[in-house]
């Protein structure tokens, strides 16, 4: 074949992909061209996890009537002119790109009016095709509105995960635009509810407490950098200990304001709280690296969330250090090996105690038990008769219940001391086992439904409900399709005690649907099952039915962990006691 130029329209559509490659992504464009138009507040608001509507509402500078059309154009834009202005990029955008590549893959409404004109412009496009342009009433500012995102591309959408996982990505993306700019009001409303609210007022422990609660935002530390190298300052607020999570999530870092993804960089922020956090706790941070312009290139990937630096090195330093410098202000160096005792304990700050109780570790590696799985991928399902030798029954020693705290954790005795048992996780654990032993011997215990009930079903969860059949009958559902979008149930697992078996089927089939990794569709919909079923946090349990539960796990095969591999209890060894309390050296 010849070379040949693309045409316009491939080409188009090629560069659409790199930019809208998702709801979330179309959102980011949107709420980019906000902040550039130096809004002051942020409206968004998401139907069907974006893929049926999105909306983003500014009252930044809007745009002059006769650049409406031009916006649209591609290569358009009002933020660069020369080829040297790339090299100091101080706007989110500057590819010109955004919009004509939303606009090609949706139907999409713009309007928009400046300050100084009398009146609002209207442009509407529908997959590329300009339907109208004209005049319209409206307040200053810009809004959106795209719907029908994707309608023609059905390869687009099948890569797509359910609405609700769009949802919740569009959900993070807004919390790091909030948390990035704390003089934008934010406002966030998903499927008809409000899900974030921000004030503007420049308070980042405002937005932080808004985001995740006032707790987390009293824990942070203001973050201390001497300004020794006037290049970069870092600015933002850590979170102590007390406040750390499971997962890397909750490190936000962003540079001038854009929030960015930078491994070398959130390993420097780990690295930086090395000794103040037990093992696979991760801080909760964020932080802003102001760079100067010519020093960043953003030009590196279409959808920006990569950047490249002239001195990484330096700059990876300077978070570290600052970071570094700020938790030592706060508390002295742990010191792992050292007894508790030389600690005066009326001196530790209720939020560092963890870094006080080191040897606190998830019982994970119990004396003569193997290994416990700890990630879906090393799971093995179903578990065949040479992992079940393998895995020798009961893990656990018998264990003695003295109560439960919080209504979410059991507290119990052994011979090894103390054990502090996360109900939830706990039953997880006991529930997954169970289920994936139904599922070997094709013996679900199906508990059958006086009345059938019937319900709705949205196109993703008829999909996996036909395309995984045999799974979930094989869990214990008996489902008939009953006309276009509704099913009939007429028996549930019998595992989902007192549950609206309607919801629950949907709850799992969103859950399936969620479920990433490299696990097949039959642990998928366990560990669904597992997790729908369990008893919650919060739920007080009478001494009987926490009894029965601990019993329930003493039987399992991998007591140590739920099945997504998170700890089901922590142990406080007996020797660990006498040492903090000092009854021995
Ligand atoms: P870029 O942001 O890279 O310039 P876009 O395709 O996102 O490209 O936008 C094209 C142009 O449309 C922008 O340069 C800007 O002039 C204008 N524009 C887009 N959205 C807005 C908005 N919300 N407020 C004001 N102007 C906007
Ligand atoms: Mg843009």
């Amino acid at each position: 074949m010849s070379i040949q130029l693309l045409t316009e329209e491939v080409a188009s559509k090629i560069a659409a992909g790199e930019v809208t490659e998702r709801p979330a992504s179309v959102v980011k464009e949107l709420v980019e061209n906000s902040l550039d138009a130096q809004a002051s507040t942020i409206a968004v608001d998401i139907q069907g996890g974006g893929l049926d509507r999105i909306l983003v509402a500014d009252n930044g500078y809007g745009i002059e009537k006769t650049d409406v059309p031009l916006a649209f154009e591609r290569f358009a834009t009002s933020k660069l002119s020369q080829a040297d202005d790339l090299e100091t990029i101080a706007t989110f955008g500057f590819r010109g790109e955004a919009l004509p590549s939303i606009a090609a893959v949706s139907q999409l409404e713009l309007i928009t009016r400046t300050p100084d004109s009398t009146s609002g412009s209207k442009i509407e496009i529908d997959q590329g095709k300009v339907i109208e342009i004209g005049s319209q009433g409206s307040s200053f500012g810009t809004s959106v509105t795209i719907q029908h995102l994707f309608r023609n591309f059905p390869a687009r959408r099948k890569f797509l995960r359910s609405p609700k996982s769009e949802a919740s990505r569009i959900q993070k993306l807004i919390s790091k635009f909030a948390l990035a700019h704390p003089e934008v009001a934010f406002t966030l409303t998903m499927e008809g509810t409000q899900s974030l609210l921000t004030s503007g007022s420049g308070n980042l422990r405002e937005v932080i407490a808004e985001i995740y609660s006032t707790r987390v935002a009293e824990a942070m530390l203001e973050l201390e950098w001497d300004n020794t190298e006037p290049m970069v300052s870092p600015r933002g607020l850590i979170g102590v200990a007390s406040v750390a999570r499971s997962n890397r999530e909750h490190m936000s870092i962003f540079v001038n304001g854009r929030w960015i993804q930078n491994r070398a960089l959130s390993y420097a922020l780990q690295e930086a709280y090395k000794g103040f956090l037990m093992e696979r706790r991760y801080p909760l941070a964020i932080v802003d690296l102001q760079i100067p312009y010519d020093q960043v290139d953003v030009n590196v990937h279409p959808s920006k969330t990569e950047v490249r630096f002239q001195d990484e090195g330096s700059i990876f330093s300077i978070l570290q250090r600052s970071v570094r410098q700020t938790l030592l202000g706060e508390t002295p160096v742990p010191e792992f090996n050292r007894p508790v005792q030389n600690q005066k304990p009326t001196s530790i700050p209720q939020a560092n105690l963890e870094a006080f109780w080191p040897e606190v570790q998830p019982d994970l590696e119990a004396s003569n038990s193997p290994k416990p799985e700890i990630s879906h991928s090393e799971n093995h399902f179903p578990l065949n008769e040479r992992s079940r030798s393998l895995i020798p029954k009961g893990a656990l020693p018998a264990l003695r219940v003295l109560g439960q705290i919080q209504a979410t954790y059991l507290i119990a005795e052994g011979p090894e001391g103390m054990y502090l048992i996360d109900q939830h996780a706990a039953h997880e654990r006991i529930l997954f086992e169970l289920i994936t032993a139904e599922v070997t011997s094709q013996s679900p215990k199906i508990q059958g439904l006086m009345e059938p009930v019937t319900t709705n079903l949205n196109s993703l969860q008829a999909e996996i409900l036909h395309s995984q059949k045999d799974t979930i009958s094989g869990l214990g559902f008996l489902v008939e399709e009953f006309g276009e979008t509704s099913y009939v149930i007429r028996g549930v697992p019998a595992v989902m005690t007192n549950q609206d078996p309607a919801s629950g089927l949907v709850d799992i089939l969103d859950l399936m649907a969620d479920g990433g990794g490299y696990e097949s569709w039959e642990q998928r919909a366990a560990y669904s099952l597992a997790c729908h079923s369990a008893i919650r946090a919060g739920k007080v349990l009478v001494q009987k039915e926490m009894s029965e539960l601990v019993r329930e796990l003493e039987q399992c095969h991998q007591p140590h962990t739920c099945p997504h591999g998170r700890p089901t209890m922590i142990h406080m060894s007996a020797a660990h006691l006498e040492k903090a309390f000092g009854r021995r050296g």
